[in-house]
């Protein structure tokens, strides 16, 4: 797992953050304050940091230089001010990118891949790990858990379940999805199969098979995989 350590002083900020980086399945460490998130960093040696400018105990600017000096962990400093990132950019202390505050949670995410993929630490990134809401896809393990809750998939089932959960809101057609779990093997089935598993597959997942809240059915076209947002 790639885990993402936070230095930040807003306790509210931080469990905002917290939550959105845990739905994208970074493991995240906490620190309310400058010299001990220092610390932390040192024993933990996180992938990322993200760190905020104005902290008590040591403020970003001396945190950023101390990492840099050991280590090229990457970093997004979280500033209160345009004036302040401006000055960031300045000093080009070391930070790989910056957020201004307010900032939407989402977009912070997205930095967070995005540095994380030039830094090269996209191998660790490219987690196998898909969650959505209380359901957990185990791409390389081919489990499926639910609440963390093992649910049994036959491997046509998961075949379906992962090509849809990989791509949210995306449309597949029946035969799409046959073609996506064949996997070199005979397929048992023909196209209207297909339906046949969905339905085993949402008895199975959805918390009201006939309300399905995860996979939707696209009529006259296919199914998809819900965007959740
Ligand atoms: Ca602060």
């Amino acid at each position: 797992m790639t885990t993402i350590l936070i230095i930040e002083d807003e306790p509210e900020l931080v469990k905002v953050l917290r939550s959105y980086l845990e739905q994208s399945s970074f493991k995240v460490i906490t620190s309310y304050k400058g010299d001990t998130g220092l610390e932390t960093w040192k024993n933990t040696q996180p992938d990322l940091v993200i760190l905020d400018l104005n902290l008590p105990g040591m403020d970003g600017l001396e945190i950023a230089k101390n990492i840099r000096k050991q280590s090229n962990t990457p970093i997004i400093m979280l500033t209160a001010r345009v004036e302040e990132s401006d000055r960031l950019i300045g000093l080009e202390l070391g930070a790989d990118d910056y957020v201004t505050k307010p900032y939407s949670p989402r977009e912070v995410v997205a930095r967070v891949k995005a540095v994380l993929r030039r830094s090269g630490v996209d191998s660790a990134f490219e987690s196998t790990m898909i969650k959505i809401s209380e359901l957990e896809i185990d791409l390389a393990g081919y489990s499926v858990s639910m609440g963390g809750n093992t649910i049994d998939l036959t491997r046509t089932e998961f075949g379906i379940l992962a090509t849809l959960a990989k791509n949210p809101g995306r449309v597949f057609n029946r035969l799409q999805l046959l073609e996506a779990t064949q996997d070199g093997e005979v397929f048992e089935g023909f196209e209207r199969n297909v339906d046949a598993h969905i339905k085993n597959l949402r008895a199975k997942i959805e918390p009201n098979p006939k309300k399905p809240i995860y996979i939707e059915t696209v009529f006259g076209v296919g199914y998809r995989f819900s965007k959740m947002e």
